[in-house]
């Protein structure tokens, strides 16, 4: 059975290159009908938040990706937080002191910058030197005897590390690529690689789909599974997600993270669409895909290697199209937060069929939505279009016509100006010349939604209401 995790640390809100992780491990499971776990990876404590924690899950929710074990959730492997797994990683670690795969490490840390910097200076790779490799029993003994608190650090076996990835086959690290690393802090708690690989032996994980960044890590973590004795698990390491100009996407490219986009409007449904499509081709014709279509469509091995170059403007297409193709029921419930100044409307959902055409995020709602608000005070160019004549001829026919029959329903409010226009059908006049002048009087702007939606959603009354204000 297929189990892939997604193993955000909180320090920070979603990125949308993790979003984009998740995804693919998501869409694996579920497309194979395996598990899908979220693990919490909060060993760095002083960078870890709750509030970053809840925030992440808040936004895999809301992107849809749900999951079958986890911090909330819990499962057969609880805890799924990596601070409350310590025994777990105390137990695992004094197997391989037991083997003697791992030692005792008192170097302190400004040692070790020491060694760093000078290695760095002289042109070295700086790895750890192995100062604490081979310390005698009894001299680790004195030393713990006063009071000093040892990390302990895994031998790292003089071999080629060779692993197997899905995307980039075989992939071979030589001897002597890294130097002993540290599995236990002298603090007590995990390292990074030794907590990620017990969690992933233990938790019985069978792919790891992550990203490129994680390559060099593998080959530390594929020589701890093998000291620990668990089965490697399969692995995928995906293309890295970059920026316009080539760079890691970073903040200096705008915004970043999942919850920027949420807040600018963009739909969980567009967000995770496209982000599956940055790496991979759909069939041809078929690129707007809600989550249950990917799931159908989807092939992790099919997965492109180049890197995923961010484009916005593609992201907006696709919202666009989203928005467009969701049924208008749902789209009112969704939409009413990016509005709140009109979602109590009872013509809110007709308001939002007359602008939807025209946005391409629900963010930019209220300011479309503006037009149903008092009218502006017409700029110059709009106010050009109440002056002379014909505005004059115009403005007094739609009063006589509103007068006359109200406005019943949108259906109603087309025919309304289909009246307009063939009252003035002997002076051949071009249609703008007819609809801007009662446009401008009923909104005080020259854009905006189309007529027949302004007469209807604004009433007989108002709209009376509004040209007398204009004509007085
Ligand atoms: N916690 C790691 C990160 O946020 C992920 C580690 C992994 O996927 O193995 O980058």
């Amino acid at each position: 059975m297929v189990r892939v995790r997604f193993a955000p640390s909180p320090t920070g809100r979603l990125h949308l290159g993790s979003a984009r992780t998740a995804l693919f491990n998501w869409l694996f499971a579920r497309g194979q009908g395996g598990s899908f776990i979220l693990r919490i990876e909060d060993t760095d404590v002083e960078r870890s938040s709750r509030e970053m924690e809840e925030s992440i899950l808040e936004d895999l929710r809301w992107l849809g990706l749900d999951w079958d074990e986890g911090p909330d959730v819990g499962g057969p492997h609880a805890p799924y937080r990596q601070s409350e797994r310590g025994e777990v990683y105390r137990e695992h670690a004094r197997l391989l002191v037991e083997k003697g795969m791992a030692y005792p490490c008192f170097c302190t840390p400004e040692q070790l910058e020491e060694k760093r910097e000078r290695a760095l200076a002289e042109g070295r790779s700086p790895r750890y030197d192995g100062a604490c490799r081979d310390l005698e029993p009894l001299e680790v003994r004195k030393r713990e005897g006063r009071g000093e608190r040892p990390a302990l650090r895994f031998r790292v076996p003089e071999k080629e590390v060779v692993f197997q990835d899905l995307l980039h086959g075989l992939v071979r690290f030589p001897p002597g690529s890294f130097g002993d690393f540290i599995i236990m802090r002298s603090d007590g708690r995990a390292g990074f690689h030794f907590s990620v690989v017990v969690d992933d032996a233990v938790m019985g994980i069978t792919h790891v789909i992550r990203g490129e960044d994680h390559l060099t890590n593998t080959a530390r973590h594929v020589l701890l599974f093998e000291a620990l004795g668990y089965p490697a698990p399969m692995y995928l390491h995906h293309s890295l997600l970059l920026g316009p100009d080539g760079g890691k996407m970073s903040k200096r490219h705008g915004a970043t993270s999942v919850r920027e986009y949420r807040e600018m409007g963009y739909l969980p449904q567009a967000l995770v669409n496209y982000l599956a499509l940055l790496s991979w081709s759909p069939p041809e014709g078929r690129e707007v895909l809600d989550l249950s279509e990917l799931v159908e469509l989807f092939d992790i091995g099919d997965l492109s290697r180049s890197p995923a170059v961010f484009d916005r403007e593609r992201l907006d297409w696709l919202n666009g199209k989203h928005l467009r193709r969701m049924p208008l029921d749902e789209l009112v419930r969704v939409a009413g937060v990016y509005a709140p100044r009109w979602s109590g409307h009872p013509l809110f959902a007709v308001m939002l069929e007359s602008v939807l055409d025209n946005i391409t995020n629900l963010g930019e709602l209220p300011s479309y939505l503006e037009a149903y608000g008092e009218p502006a005070r017409p700029g110059e160019r709009a106010a050009e279009w109440l002056r002379g004549e014909v505005a004059g001829r115009v403005l007094e026919k739609a009063e006589e016509i509103l007068r006359e029959e109200g406005v019943r329903d949108l259906e109603h409010a087309h025919h309304l100006v289909a009246r307009l226009r063939h009252a003035f059908d002997e002076r051949d006049l071009k249609p703008k010349e007819i609809l801007m002048p009662l446009r401008v009087a009923l909104t005080g702007r020259d854009r905006g939604p189309a007529l027949p939606y302004l007469l209807y959603v604004l009433g007989r009354d108002e709209c009376l209401r509004r040209l007398q204000g204009v004509r007085s």
